[in-house]
This record gives C-alpha cells, structure tokens and sequence, in this order.
C-alpha cells in the first residue's frame, strides 16, 4: 500500500540520521533529486540542468491525477497536481510553502510548479506559463543579486497566486505579492557580493549610444556599484554575452508589459538616475557645519533625469522641514546626515520603481475575464529568502533570517503542534513524537511587542536624539529582564569583545541568536540607520513633483506598510475632496525642471496655510515607518495568508557550499535534514495520521466510492457511514475521532485511486 519504500522515507525498514542520509546520497548519485516524506516533497538541488522538465514529462504527471501511489517517481509536477486536486476536493486555497536555506532551489521549484499548473489548465486567452518567463525576467532582474550563496539570490519574499474559474477549472488570473525588498543592498553592497542584477545586466549590455545617453560611461565605477566583489575573470566574457541576452529578455518582458520603447528607455534613465545620485557629495563651509551639495553639474544631471527642480532638490538634501508648535522651522543638515538622505532617496527610488513594476505585472497577470473568480479556487507559491550565514551578519541577515525562522516555526506548527493537540482532542491514539526545538523564545525576542528587538529599535529610531548606545542599554535591559541574556532562551549581547574589551567604535557589541539552523552573531552596528525608512517630507514632495511620469506615479501614490502601492485615485477616494485638492496644487505648482531651476516647490508656504499643516502632519506620520515594522507586518499578512490555506511543504537542500554539480557534501546535507527536523518528520509522517477529515467532509471527498458502497444505506449517521465504507475497503489501523476520520497518508492516497478507477 505505501509507495515504493525508496520514492518515500516514511516507507523506510530503518528510520536513524543515517539511513536517510544513506538513502538520500544513493538516490542524488541517481539523479533522483525528488523524494517524499509522505506528502512532503524533498528536493535536492542537482546544480545541473536535468531532462526532467520536459512538456512530456509535464504530460505524464497529467495523466496520473494527482495520485501518488501512482508509479510516477516522486517529482514537483506531482506535487502540483495533488494540490490542483485536493483545492477541487476541498474547495479550499491551496499553499506551496518552500523552504531551505538560500540557494537551494526555492525559486527555481516555484518556476516548475508554475510550468506544470499552467501545463494543466491554461487556456489561450490567459498563457499563463509565457507570461511568468516575462515576469521572473523583471522581478530577478530588479529583486534578486549574487551573493556568496547564491548567484541568483532572491532579495524580497514572493508570494504567487494562481485564481480559478469555477466552471471551466483554468487559471484565469494570477497576482504577484511581494514584501520586504532588501533595498539597503542599493546603497551598501556586503563584501563579495552584487548589487541588484539589473545594474549589472545595464553595464553589460547597454549600447555605447545609450550609455552616453544616461552620462555612463563607466557604469560599474559609479559608488554604488564599485563596491561589489568583481566577478571571476575567466567567467566575466561568458558572463558579458549572458548579460547581453538577459538585458534583451528584459526589455521585451518590459514591452510585454504594456511599455513602449520610450517608456523602458525611461526606466533606465530612472536606473542611472539612481546610479548618480549615490556619486553625490556634500561639503560644509569651514564656519559652520550646513552641507552644501559639492558637485551642482552633478547635481542638475541626476534632477534633469528625475525631472525635478535641481534648485528644489539641493535643498531638500540638505536641510528639513519641522513643525514646532504649528510655525514651520527650515533646519540645515550637516554632511553626514545630507549624505544619509541621498541613500535613503536612491533606496526609495529604486523600491518604489520596484514596486511600480510589480503593479504594472499585476495589471499584466489579470487576465481578460470578468468577475473575481472563486475565492475557494486558488494556489498560492510561498518563496522566501532563504536562511544565510556571511562572513560579517548584520541587520539585514538578522531580518532574513527571522524571516526564515517565522516560516520554519509556522511549518513545525503545523507538521506537529497542530496535529499532536488535536489527536489529544478527538481522543485518538498516537504514539508521542518528539517534535524539533520550539523556537518561540528566539521570535517573541525579535518580534514581540512593546520589548522585542523591533520595537525596542523602533522606540530608539524615533527618539529625538536617537544614539546606538541607548539601544543596545534598552536591549540589554530587555534580555536581562527576561531572563534571556546568556542564552537562556537562544539570544544573548555581549558588549564586550573575546578580551573583556568594548568592540572597535564602528562595531557594535557581539549580538548572538540560537537559529533553529545555526548559531549566529550579528554585528548591529548602524542598525539605527539602517532601519530608518520614511523619506522626510520635502524631500517626498520634491519627488512628488517630477514630470517624470514613473516617477511622479511611484511617489504619488501611497505605499502601504508592507511596500506595496496604493493607486493614487484610491488613496485620494480615502482622504476626501480636501486632500485631493491639496495634493493636486502641490503638484501642479511645480511645473519646473532642472534645466530652469528658479521655480521650486516652496513648502513652507503650502505648510503655513491654515489647517494644511496638521493634515501634512499626519501624512507624514501614515508613512511607511521602519523596515522592522515593514517586516513585521509582511510576515503576519503572510502568516495569516498562509493560516486560510491547505499548506503543501517543499523542503529544498543544498548538496554542497560550492554551487556543484554531481557533489554530495554528506556533513553540509546531514547539518540541513537536522535542523529542518526530516527524521521527525518521516516518524510523524509514519506513525501519525495527516489525513484528518470531518465525517461529512470525507463523504465528499470520497463521495463516488461512498456512494458505491453505501448504496440505499441513506439512514445511517455520518459517523455511521464513514464507518461502513472504510470497513468495507479492508483499510486497517484508520482512527475515528469524535468527529473526524483520522488516515495515514497512503490510506489517504489510496481512497482517492479507488475514487479514480470508479
Ligand atoms: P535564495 O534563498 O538565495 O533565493 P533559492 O533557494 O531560491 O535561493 P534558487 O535560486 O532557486 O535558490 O537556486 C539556485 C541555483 O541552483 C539556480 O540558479 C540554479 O542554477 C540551481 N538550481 C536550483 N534548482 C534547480 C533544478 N531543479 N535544476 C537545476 N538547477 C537548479
Ligand atoms: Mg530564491
């Protein structure tokens, strides 16, 4: 009954770390890169192109239906269609959750899932699998960079939904969901890594014309850029030719998109626009400490190619606007603070064109049909950024890897908590499992509010003199009010160094987290910065009146918490006619451009009229805050999102830390299976029953074979009648609870074959 015991390791005579691991290299020597752990799909990346993926293949996994008993060996294909199956079954969204630490294939099994669900109800009107080439050519462009694990590495959290018609069971629409775009990449590059692709794909393959168009002439110079690891010499000409052809799949993804040649022209402009704005200087006169803008050529250069007022935005980058008391204060920065909203702009430049694109996907992804599609009807892809360890963490790596940690956490409560409780609740026998370590003391200390880390940096963040010291004092304080410091419960600060000395000035104190992967230490030095996100208002408003219509759209309208753009008529319908009104003079009253700079946006006048203060005031505190709020909102939508879902687990591993092919690093995988918890979930999956139905919702599920069976026996109860059909299926060692049927998975499996052969 159990599938062939090699296929699934639930099926496994002995189950110890080694005889999975044995099984698990014997079958990757193979190129037998899928296995099951009951319905859990394990994936070990091949780094290598397999004969796997064909139309063909997609064909064969058609034909079997969703069953896995079928003698297809296990595969993605297979796994997307039982989850097609069980989303008509249950009428319920389905959810493919895919896990592993970064560069273990993730995002590469989202294409295939996509590639087979399009390959079994796409229709003509809506290609669906032509249209995802085109979008993953624009979001890995733009949202994912080369990183020490991961040529390809993701930089943002993708969630892809695939809608339903009810009647005729195609895809008619699909939206793209994407979160907490790692945008400090932009200004600081870590050590032997990449900026976003995109740049990369510019420098190579823009021609010489539309270089000196956008003033680069040395595209990889530019300071943003110039950081970056170089790439390996004998890569880089095969590296140039890949660049060429992936700048051409983009602009026709782009042209695809609705934009005309013009318009992805200007996109670019955007790009170097960006690339300039980061060789910006600033300088202070020797008597006082006010920046001034050191390079004006430079400066009228990025203000033509935004279109905004050079005068204008000089003065935005280097003095502020505050309220105090209803009266307008204009303050001067100094360098360093001048230069910081540079990067902060060039951050939320390139992140509001991000999400701009992502918008102008969406409208792509549509579709031509009418009406909303059933709600009931819908597969969701979860890709994550993986789990990463570099050779210098900070508070980017503590926020992916928190991510990660949620996602692992919300996995094992599902896969064991959840399903441990209920079995004590229906009063059905289980034998005890032992479930991987509970990580919830390591989230509430990240995420917890009003003293977790996020909200204890948040606090910090917006004091009115905020210092890295008084947040470290807070944290400290935190961890020793919970018992924590020391690594009680998996997080400890030490603010000294290994010889009892304080860190060097530009390093803050040692900041270690026992990770269900791995133990970790971060350096959160500039954290403070780093978490600060909202643009200040007149530089808001300076972007605001571009005549740049991307970027004029991008910052017109709002982005909500977690990143996303609000269309501009929706976010005004909110405000009522008032704020309307506003927004439009704001705008409407800076009609200059750089080239005839006198004109500027005169803010403080705006301000001082009566009753537009407050409402400005309030506008600026609805922004988007930090990226530690962001992140935390994303991940409780996502939560949530995931919580109205049948869950589908893909777990990918990484064979070895060098990207090969053919290599199978046994301590590097084994390291994976132990602290994804694969023994311990083969044993659940072996001993513990993740079938559990309802009495009625069986009978639907199995509803032809119940009928069949049941026959004229209309008067019994539905416990009564589940009862009768599994009797009569010789199914042995099934559990009925108090209200549910409880099945071991190829039980499960095997119901629906007999469901299918009717
Ligand atoms: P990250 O968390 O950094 O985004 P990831 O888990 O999404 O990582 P991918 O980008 O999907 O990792 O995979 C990394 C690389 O591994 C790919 O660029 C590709 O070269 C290779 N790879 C992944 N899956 C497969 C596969 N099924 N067949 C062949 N090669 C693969
Ligand atoms: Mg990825």
């Amino acid at each position: 009954m159990p599938p062939a015991p090699n296929d699934d390791l639930a099926s496994l005579s002995e189950l110890t770390d080694s005889s999975l691991l044995y099984e698990m290299q014997k079958r990757f020597g193979n190129d037998q890169i899928y296995t099951y752990i009951g319905h859990i799909l394990l994936l070990v990346n091949p780094n290598k192109e397999l004969p796997i993926y064909s139309t063909l293949v997609s064909q064969l996994y058609l034909s079997s239906s969703g069953r896995l008993c079928s003698s297809l060996p296990p595969h993605i294909f297979s796994s997307a269609e039982r989850a097609y199956h069980m989303m008509l079954q249950e009428r319920r969204p389905q959810c493919f959750i895919l896990s592993g630490e970064s560069g273990s294939g993730k995002t590469e099994a989202c294409k295939h899932i996509v590639k087979h669900l399009a390959a079994r109800s796409c229709t003509k009107s809506f290609p669906l699998e032509s249209k995802m080439i085109q979008v993953s050519s624009i979001l890995e462009a733009f949202g994912h960079a080369r990183t020490e694990t991961n040529d390809n590495s993701s930089r943002f959290i993708k969630l892809l939904s695939l809608q339903y018609c009810e009647k005729k069971r195609t895809i008619i629409r699909a939206r793209v969901n994407t979160y907490v775009l790692e945008k400090s990449r932009l200004t600081f590059t870590p050590h032997n890594q990449h900026n976003f692709n995109v740049f990369y794909l510019m420098a190579e393959g823009l021609s010489p014309e539309e270089k000196s168009a956008m003033y680069l002439n040395n595209v990889l110079a530019h300071r943003y850029l110039c950081d970056s690891a170089p790439g390996e010499p004998a890569a880089v000409a095969t590296a140039s030719a890949r660049s060429r052809d992936r700048l051409t799949a983009l602009k026709q993804a782009l042209r695809a998109l609705g934009f005309n040649n013009l318009e992805v022209e200007n996109l670019f402009v955007i790009l170097s626009a960006v690339l300039h704005l980061g060789d910006l200087r600033f300088t202070s006169l020797t008597d006082t400490e006010a920046a001034l803008v050191s390079d004006l050529q430079l400066l009228d250069q990025v203000s033509g190619m935004l279109q905004v007022c050079s005068e204008d935005l000089g003065s935005a980058l280097t003095s502020d606007v505050q309220y105090f008391k209803g009266d307008v204060i204009t303050r001067r920065h100094t360098v360093e603070v001048s230069d910081h909203y540079k990067d902060l702009l060039a951050k939320s430049i390139y992140s509001r064109l991000f999400s701009f694109l992502v918008n102008s996907i969406n409208c792509f992804l549509q579709g031509q049909e009418e009406g909303t599609g059933d709600p009931a009807l819908e597969i969701g892809i979860l890709d994550i950024f993986g789990f990463e360890e570099l050779q210098k963490n900070g508070f980017e790596q503590l926020c992916i890897n928190m991510t990660s940690e949620r996602i692992h956490q919300y996995t094992m409560e599902v896969l064991f908590q959840q399903e441990q409780e209920e079995c004590l609740h229906e009063g059905v026998a289980m034998e005890t499992l032992h479930s991987p370590g509970n990580q919830c003391a390591v989230l509430d200390f990240f995420f917890q509010k009003p003293q977790g880390l996020l909200s204890v940096l948040d606090e910090e963040s917006q004091a009115l003199r905020p210092a890295e010291q008084n947040f470290y004092k807070k944290l400290q304080a935190h961890l020793e009010a919970t018992g924590a410091n020391g690594g009680v419960n998996g997080v400890s600060l030490s603010t000294k160094d290994g010889n009892g000395n304080p860190p060097p000035k530009d390093q803050g104190p040692s900041f270690t987290v026992s990770h269900y992967a791995s133990k970790m230490t971060y350096d959160l030095a500039g954290s403070l910065e780093r978490n600060k996100d909202a643009l200040p208002q007149n530089l808001l408003c300076v972007m605001k009146s571009s005549e740049n219509v991307v970027i004029h759209q991008a910052f017109q309208a709002k982005l909500t918490q977690t990143g996303s753009l609000v269309p501009p008529q929706h976010r005004l319908k909110l405000r009522g006619p008032k704020a309307a009104l506003l927004l439009q003079k704001m705008t409407s009253s800076t009609s200059a451009t750089a080239r005839e700079p006198k004109k500027g946006l005169d803010i403080s006048k705006l301000l001082k009229k009566k009753g537009t203060t407050s409402f400005l005031q309030r506008l600026e505190r609805r922004g988007p805050v930090t990226v530690g709020v962001q992140l935390r909102n994303s991940l409780s939508e996502i939560i949530s999102k995931l919580q109205g879902c049948t869950p589908h687990f893909v777990q990918c591993v990484k064979p070895n830390n060098a990207k090969k092919p053919d290599t199978f690093d046994s301590f590097h995988v084994s390291t994976q299976l132990h602290y994804v918890g694969v023994l311990e979930m083969v044993r659940m999956i072996r001993y513990g029953y993740p079938v559990r139905l309802p009495f009625s919702s069986f009978l639907v599920r199995y509803k032809d074979l119940a009928d069949t069976i049941l026959g004229e026996k209309r008067k019994l109860t539905t416990e009564e009648k589940c009862r009768h059909v599994l009797q009569q299926c010789k199914l042995h060692g099934v559990q009925m609870g108090r209200s549910k049927v409880f099945l071991r998975y190829w039980q499960a499996d095997h119901l629906s074959d007999r469901c299918h052969q009717l």
